[in-house]
């Protein structure tokens, strides 16, 4: 076995830190097609992002993607956990790599002023816009399959390309391994993928070790006692135990976790009452949470629903409040081994410079579902694309990145505008280098 290879589907062997030496050359080879690639990618970016479509209905998406993906020669399976698509490109003896790409868009209102902003509505007026970038994930994801299926002289192995529906709903990556991905397309050696960051265009990010936290959204039904505004001594007034709530919620983080440990607990929504002469008797709140680990995670959950009971005690509550989480998602860990085989490929390809030091943020993911293989964990490394404008950082306040950071508009945010020629072109590269250093080596790996 020479040192590309590694972890056969058995999975028990590690992956080795050191991509194979001829890395470029087989890169070289397989992206000399990137210019006859991209235009496609283009016009498949301009139209997602004409046509957001929310988590849930990405049928107009995922049919794109399949449609492309078979015209390639891939043995594609559509509808896999809800509007996911599989690709399957066997080439020979090697590790099998899954390339992961997100379909889904975001109720957000697109500010950008693009000529080729979103317009889209949902049927009941609700704005959608494809703020995450997801539209660029799907696009790279294509050209990645188009590349390596045009250049399978230089690759050996097998290529599972998932376009994962429902991302932002948390839900979409594990209904497709409820539906069988693993038992029907095989247990990949490696699953990979890519975000976009509102870092500048042409740098990238790799965190070792937590890439993004976990999360929880907790929904809290707190009972009062509902009664005429001017009389509330016949009242259990749900507003106050709902703010006492909120306020005792605040001390988990201060109080309950080390100082040393990052944890976010936010409640985004309260909704109580009608009015101000009524006193309801309900109160509705929901809470996300982050977390850096999943053992903090569950000891938050648990501190939210002991603190939603005490007060609903204290404040004589007819009946014990309703804690449910209604979507949770582990922390997106990479596997050590893996992610710097990544990171070396990247900087080997793009250059040192090019690479930003990790840093955590809040943000979340339900990638790390695909590290749950049946048997063993899955090796998993994902990384950060910058797609910011060059003039856009450049005009941002601040030096360092850290600064400047805070100042462009990122995902979920209706002004984040992708540098459409340079996202697309990096991020085929990064996706497609990312693969090839996974794969073994092909019969023309070292022509070049
Ligand atoms: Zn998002
Ligand atoms: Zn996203």
């Amino acid at each position: 076995m020479d040192d590309t290879a590694i972890s056969p589907s058995s999975g028990h062997e590690a992956w080795s830190e050191h991509p194979s030496p001829d890395l470029k050359a087989r890169a070289r080879h397989v992206l000399q097609h990137l210019d006859a690639v991209l235009p496609d990618v283009d016009a498949l970016y301009g139209d997602l992002h004409e046509h957001p479509k929310l988590s849930g209905d990405e049928a107009r998406t995922a049919d794109e993607v399949a449609r492309r993906l078979e015209a390639m020669g891939y043995e594609v399976s559509r509808g896999v956990g809800g509007h996911g698509v599989v690709g399957l490109l066997r080439n020979g003896d090697g590790p099998t790599v899954l390339l992961r790409g997100d379909m889904d868009a975001l109720p957000v209102e697109e500010k950008t002023g693009l000529p080729y902003a979103s317009r889209v509505r949902t049927e009941d007026g609700r704005p959608v816009m494809h703020a995450c970038g997801h539209d660029v994930h799907t696009a790279c994801l294509v050209g990645t399959a188009a590349l390596l299926a045009r250049s399978r002289d230089a690759w050996r192995g097998t290529v599972l390309v998932v376009g994962q529906p429902a991302e932002e709903a948390l839900s979409g990556a594990r209904a497709m391994l409820e539906d069988g991905l693993y038992a029907r397309f095989g247990t990949p050696d490696a699953v990979l993928g890519q975000h976009t960051a509102p870092l500048p265009v042409g740098t990238f990010m790799h965190r070792e070790g937590v890439a993004m936290m976990g999360a929880a959204s907790v929904r809290i039904r707190l009972f009062g006692k509902g009664a005429h505004g001017a009389q509330p001594e016949l009242s259990v007034d749900p507003v106050v135990l709902g703010a006492s709530v909120v306020m005792r919620l605040q001390t988990i983080v201060s109080r309950e976790l080390s100082p040393l440990e990052a944890a976010v607990v936010t409640v985004g929504h309260f909704q109580a009452g009608s009015r101000s002469n009524v006193i309801s008797d309900e109160a509705l709140l929901e809470v996300t949470v982050r977390t850096e680990d999943d053992a903090a995670k569950a000891r938050v959950l648990a501190a939210i629903e002991r603190i939603a009971k005490g007060e609903s005690l204290a404040s004589g509550s007819p009946k014990p409040p309703q804690v449910e989480v209604v979507a949770s998602t582990p922390v997106n860990r990479n596997d050590p081994a893996l992610l710097r085989r990544i990171r070396a490929a990247h900087a080997e390809w793009f250059g040192p410079d090019a690479l930003l030091p990790g840093v955590l943020g809040t943000a979340s993911e339900d990638f790390p579902y695909f590290a749950q293989g049946p048997e063993h964990p899955v090796p998993t490394a994902y990384w950060f694309v910058g797609v910011t404008p060059l003039e856009t950082w450049a005009r941002a306040p601040g030096t360092t990145p850290l600064e400047k950071v805070t100042h462009v508009p990122g995902p979920h945010s209706g002004y984040y505008a992708p540098d459409r020629q340079g996202s697309l072109r990096k991020g085929c590269e990064s996706l497609t280098v990312a693969a090839l250093a996974c794969l073994h080596g092909g019969t023309t790996s070292t022509d070049h």
